[in-house]
């Protein structure tokens, strides 16, 4: 059992329609995923039928080698399970054979936050060393986990901090996934062997008319009901793993979290965009951010290469979207850059002229060193607001959240690595030059 003898959907890959690299495009990255130094291989992010194949070419004949991979499965993904020693309807002297040859991993924790107001930030770490974060944000109603999908991110959004940072590299579905998996144990909330819940549970696959089942799983008091992808990097440019960890989390016998409670977010990376909705099928948001292209191309570049009617037209094909499951955009509120009444009227006639179910999510601004735009004033975003929910869509005003530990999705960072102007300046050429 070796590294080299991973499935194949864990090399590196980007789909076949994903345009070349360019100035806008992603770069693709080799995963650079170091193969553990002992040899076993790591089996979190893998679905049941690669678990069994592994197990098979470890010996087991194709009958053992599915039915060890439906427990262990079940084990690792819907119960939590950390060490082969506990998965007890597998035979005693099968336990250390699987742990000789397998493990069960975790992203490191580096550093956990908690913010007063109950928001929690993990600085995480991935096997071969580089850092990225993941955020918990409990409201009244539901607990929002806001997940990551790259250390860093290709594209370079003005306003956002990751976009200052280069792109190490995709995040693998088991480190995803893994994200998930560490925050329940943090929260403490994997099913009990004595829940009610797991009987009913276990085995079901969720699709469409699921959602019953699926809430089911999610009663009042359970914190972690929801799932952004709007940590690190763009969801789109990594999509094959973000599927792939995604299914995990979604199948029933997983973590079986219905993928109504999951939004992906993208910058607007197109092509991706049917996919996303075919393949994933979860909800969508779109960082819009501005309604001309002028502001557009300067706050977020990937409109240099698909526009904003291209954009809205993707919205309006997006498979599932209805008014049950609307599109959510994000707006970032940038002072004297994008928060004009105009730009609010503009914003409401564009929805209406492509016909999209949406909502507007207003995001004040969530400054960081040597950011160069500033927060629009508390009347401005209201104003704007206004100007949106008086045309009949919804458009809350997102209050920031654990802004004591710099937790903002997408503009994560640490005080460890709280860099100088001059050196976000370097980084920011250095990473254009990449690019172009
Ligand atoms: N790359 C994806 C998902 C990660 S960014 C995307 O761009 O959609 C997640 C969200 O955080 C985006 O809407 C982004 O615009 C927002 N964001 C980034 N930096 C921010 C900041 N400084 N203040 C407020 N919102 C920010
Ligand atoms: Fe990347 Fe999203 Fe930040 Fe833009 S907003 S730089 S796409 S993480």
């Amino acid at each position: 059992m070796r590294a080299m003898q991973l499935p194949t959907d864990l090399e590196p890959s980007l789909p076949a329609n994903m345009p070349i690299a360019g100035h806008i495009d992603p770069v693709p990255v080799p995963r650079e995923v170091t193969p553990r130094d002992d040899g076993r291989v790591d089996l979190i992010g893998l679905p049941k039928k690669q678990i069994a194949a592994l197990f098979e070419t470890a010996g087991l004949d194709v009958k053992a080698a599915k039915l060890r991979a439906k427990q262990v499965y079940h084990w690792l993904y819907h119960r939590g399970v950390t060490e082969f020693e506990n998965m007890t309807d597998i035979a005693k002297t099968m336990r250390p054979w699987l742990a000789e040859r397998f493990v069960i991993g975790r992203p490191e924790i580096v550093e956990a936050q908690v913010s007063t107001d109950g928001t929690r930030k993990w600085l995480l770490r991935t096997a071969d060393k580089h850092d990225f974060e993941m955020v918990f944000i409990p409201d009244a109603d539901r607990g929002t986990l806001c997940v990551s999908s790259q250390v860093g991110c290709t594209l370079n959004c003005r306003f956002c901090h990751t976009g200052t940072m280069r792109l190490v590299r995709n995040l693998t579905p088991g480190e995803i996934v893994g994200q998930v998996m560490l925050a329940r144990d943090s929260l403490g909330e994997w099913p009990k062997a004595n829940d009610t819940r797991i009987g009913t549970m276990a085995g079901l696959d969720f699709d469409d008319d699921d959602e019953d089942a699926a809430s089911a799983y999610t009663p009042d008091g359970r914190l972690l009901t929801n799932i952004v992808m709007m940590g690190m990097g763009e969801p789109l440019y990594n999509f094959d793993n973000v599927r792939d960890a995604l299914k995990l989390v979604m199948d029933g016998d997983g973590l079986a979290l219905s993928k109504r409670r999951i939004t992906l977010s993208t910058s607007g990376v197109v092509p991706m965009m049917e996919r996303c909705g075919e393949e994933i099928g979860v909800n969508l948001a779109v960082s819009l951010h501005a309604v001309t292209k002028d502001v557009r191309d300067e706050i977020v570049p990937i409109n240099r290469k698909y526009g904003i009617e291209e954009l809205l037209q993707a919205c309006a094909d997006y498979p599932g979207a209805s008014n049950a499951r609307r599109i959510t955009f994000e707006y970032v509120m940038l002072k004297d850059k994008n928060d004009s009444d105009d730009h609010a009227r503009e914003l409401v006639r564009l929805i209406k002229q492509y016909k999209l179910p949406a909502k507007v999510n207003l995001i004040p601004f969530n400054p960081w060193e040597g950011a160069p735009y500033e927060c629009s004033s508390p009347d401005r975003i209201k104003s704007f607001a206004k100007i949106v929910f008086d045309a009949g869509i919804s458009a809350p005003v997102r209050t920031p959240r654990g802004r004591d530990i710099d937790a903002a999705c997408g503009q994560l960072k640490t005080a460890a690595e709280k860099k100088s102007r001059a050196e976000l300046d370097r980084l920011a050429e250095e990473k254009q030059a990449a690019l172009g």
